[in-house]
């Protein structure tokens, strides 16, 4: 709180803090900043309309194994309790760092003291011929995605659906339609299903627990058409040729960081993210990033995991009000469980100079471990199965 002292007497003007952007990181730095500053303006504004949610169990939300309301995060009444203000369904178009303030896409202005990019990514729309304009198609990646897919199975008495894509997002998607769709397909371009985080051997355990879950799975091969009847999708055809059908396809094959936003306001970016200090400032004097969006020094890429960008949101909010706090994060974990198997990963899995590294693997008709090493230490590990020993690698690497 600044006060100001002039003839008249004592005038008292708080801060206002705007945080773009009200999902992990977002949340991170609304509530951080409340606690540091009792009686700061806060206002939080986000493109999506709906109430902020927790990404991370949308899963969950599309299975039906929990209700929409048990996912959200920031509702209005939890926002007025803490005197937070939420815009919500208006898109930030520019940051005016002469005038400090944010441009919304509804002509609304609004000053600040500081301000944080928590804008995340969207989900990549792959161009498949045949799909344009199809009914059918979606992401899954928005909690308005899984009521777009919820109601289009309703109404639709969806009988095969096809997901695009193995990592982890396909993976979730494809165990959560199970409990609707009775034939879910996975199409995966790489040799086996989460071919950034597991080897070909950790795979297949988790395609066995996918077969015995009735999910059936496409290596080596990918999406090349879509094939539509009355404007809506009725089948895929893949790159060797087959033709799978399909009422409902769901692309899981990534996400690209929002940095327009940034880039407009003259911010600089690094490798395609927000290039953040260890303290979560931009380029720009009282800008800051946090999140999916931003980069860290001596990294090459964000976490992109939940916890890391709520972290990264707590340190934003002390550098908003003045306090110095550095980021010093550990390797994130990425954990998930789908057609009734655990996986678990952190640190270093596939290395670029394999020779230097020592990996060391156990498997087991339920189980596998790879755990990798370097000069005798722990760098990372892969979980398949048994997760019991999480808490202590995640522990001892280094
Ligand atoms: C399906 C799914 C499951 C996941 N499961 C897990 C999990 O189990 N564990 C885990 O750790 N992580 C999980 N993740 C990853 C995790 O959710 C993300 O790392 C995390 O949400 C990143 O948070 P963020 O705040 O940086 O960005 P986001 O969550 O992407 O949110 C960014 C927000 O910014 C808003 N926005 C963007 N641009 C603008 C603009 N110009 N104006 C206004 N608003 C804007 C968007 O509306 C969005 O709400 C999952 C992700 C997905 C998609």
């Amino acid at each position: 709180v600044v006060v100001y002292l002039i003839s008249t007497g004592f005038y008292l003007m708080s801060n206002t803090y705007i945080i773009i952007g009200v999902s992990a990181a977002g949340l991170g730095v609304v509530h951080t900043l409340r606690k540091l500053d009792a009686a700061a303006r806060i206002v939080c504004i986000s493109y999506e309309l709906e109430d902020p949610y927790n990404k991370c169990f949308i899963v969950d939300y599309l299975s039906g194994a929990k209700e929409r309301s048990a996912v959200l995060t920031l509702t209005d009444s939890v926002a007025q309790s803490k005197h937070i203000e939420r815009v919500l369904g208006v898109r930030v178009i520019s940051i005016d760092q002469s005038k400090c303030q944010v441009v919304c896409s509804n002509g609304a202005v609004f000053p600040y003291t500081a301000v944080c990019i928590a804008t995340g990514c969207s989900p990549v729309l792959p161009e498949i011929a045949g799909g344009g304009g199809a009914q059918g198609i979606f992401t899954f990646y928005h909690i308005s995605d899984v009521d777009s897919i919820r109601a289009y199975i309703a109404q639709h008495n969806v009988q095969e659906a096809v997901v695009v894509g193995a990592g982890f997002t396909g993976l979730e998607a494809a165990d959560g339609l199970r409990a609707h769709v009775p034939t879910v397909s996975v199409i995966e371009r790489s040799t086996h299903a989460l071919p950034h985080h597991v080897d070909t051997a950790g795979a297949a355990l988790i395609e066995q627990y996918m077969q015995k879950s009735d999910v059936r799975f496409y290596a080596n091969t990918s999406v090349v058409q879509i094939e539509q009847s009355g404007g809506a999708v009725k089948a895929v055809i893949l790159s060797d040729g087959r033709t799978i059908l399909a009422h409902l396809v769901i692309y899981a094959v990534g996400a690209r960081p929002h940095t327009e936003l940034a880039s407009a306001s003259g911010i600089l970016l690094r490798d395609g993210y927000i290039a953040v200090d260890d303290a979560m400032q931009t380029s720009a004097q009282g800008i800051y990033a946090a999140g999916d969006c931003a980069v860290l020094p001596r990294r090459m890429r964000p976490s992109f995991t939940w916890p890391a960008a709520m972290y990264q949101g707590t340190i934003a909010a002390h550098s908003m009000a003045g306090q110095s706090k550095i980021a010093v994060e550990a390797p994130p974990v990425i954990s998930s469980s789908f057609f009734g198997i655990k996986f678990a990963s952190c640190g270093v899995l596939v290395p670029v100079e394999p020779e230097l590294y020592t990996i060391k693997i156990t498997s087991g008709t339920d189980f596998y471990h790879r755990l990798v090493y370097k000069d005798g230490f722990l760098r990372g590990f892969v979980l398949v199965g048994n997760t019991q020993l999480l808490a202590q690698l995640r522990r001892d690497i280094h």
